[in-house]
């Protein structure tokens, strides 16, 4: 079932999001070469516990960390932990915040130094369909329109859309009804209504968009090696067009 959400349950999600927001801007402000995966999911509880929200994700099916914090050719799911981020890496970074009831969930890929001009153009054009993905979210749109943003934005430039993962609702649970593809046909699929909140999250790949899940049966990996980048809004549907949640 779908959960609407009241003008008043919005503002809550607003509140839980900036905590997210913040949280994931303290975490990509960390990122640099020498610094551990688990020193940064360190700061990121620590600032979610200090503005008196939980990080939803950690114990979230027995997840260890707080954020997930995923580098290179790791597309999501990544265990914080020893690996120290080396110059050039591309780190993925997704975390929740609950607040007063509500979640919040966003994620954003950051680059420790210097990156390659590949590294970079995959990051900006995941972020670039995320936008065009929130640019369709207007009542009466429908999902299919969400997900073909993101794939025909993506798919011109040659890089590849992860099926097996998808976006979400989000409201009192983190994961709602309906899915949200990075993938689709316009004018198919669930229409928009006012007080739907949606998750959505392009995973996009710099080669093939097929993935495995390490033995550590988290952390979601590019079957070819290939690097792959995520970024994240919680997003509401609402009669003035769409209103990101997740903003600082
Ligand atoms: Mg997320
Ligand atoms: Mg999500």
């Amino acid at each position: 079932m779908v959960t609407l959400k009241t003008s008043k349950e919005l503002a809550k999600m607003r509140t839980a999001g900036a905590i997210t927001a913040q949280a994931l801007q303290a975490g990509g402000a960390a990122v640099r070469p020498g610094i551990t995966t688990g020193e940064i999911d360190r700061i990121i509880k620590e600032f979610i516990i200090s503005k008196g929200a939980k990080p939803s994700f950690l114990g979230y099916g027995g997840f260890p960390g707080s954020a997930c914090i995923s580098v290179n050719d790791e597309v999501i799911h990544g265990i914080p932990g020893k690996r120290v981020i080396k110059e050039g890496d591309i780190v993925s970074i997704d975390v929740g915040a609950i607040y007063d009831g509500y979640q919040g969930d966003s994620a954003a890929t950051f680059a420790a130094g210097a990156v390659s001009a590949e590294a970079q153009g995959l990051m900006d054009a995941t972020q670039e369909s995320l936008l065009a993905a929130i640019a369709v979210m207007r009542v009466g749109a429908r999902l299919g329109d969400i997900g073909h943003a993101v794939q025909s934005y993506v798919e011109a430039r040659g890089y590849g859309v992860v099926r097996e993962y998808v976006g979400h609702g989000i409201g009192r649970e983190m994961h709602e009804e309906p899915e949200v593809p990075n993938y689709g046909h316009p004018g198919h699929g669930m229409r928009l209504v006012a007080g739907m909140v949606l998750a959505v999250e392009p995973m996009i790949t710099q080669f093939s968009p097929a993935v495995r899940v390490l033995g550590d049966d988290w952390t979601v990996v590019t079957k070819d090696h290939g690097l792959a980048a995520h970024f994240e809004h919680t997003i509401a549907v609402t009669e003035k067009g769409p209103v990101i949640l997740t903003l600082p």
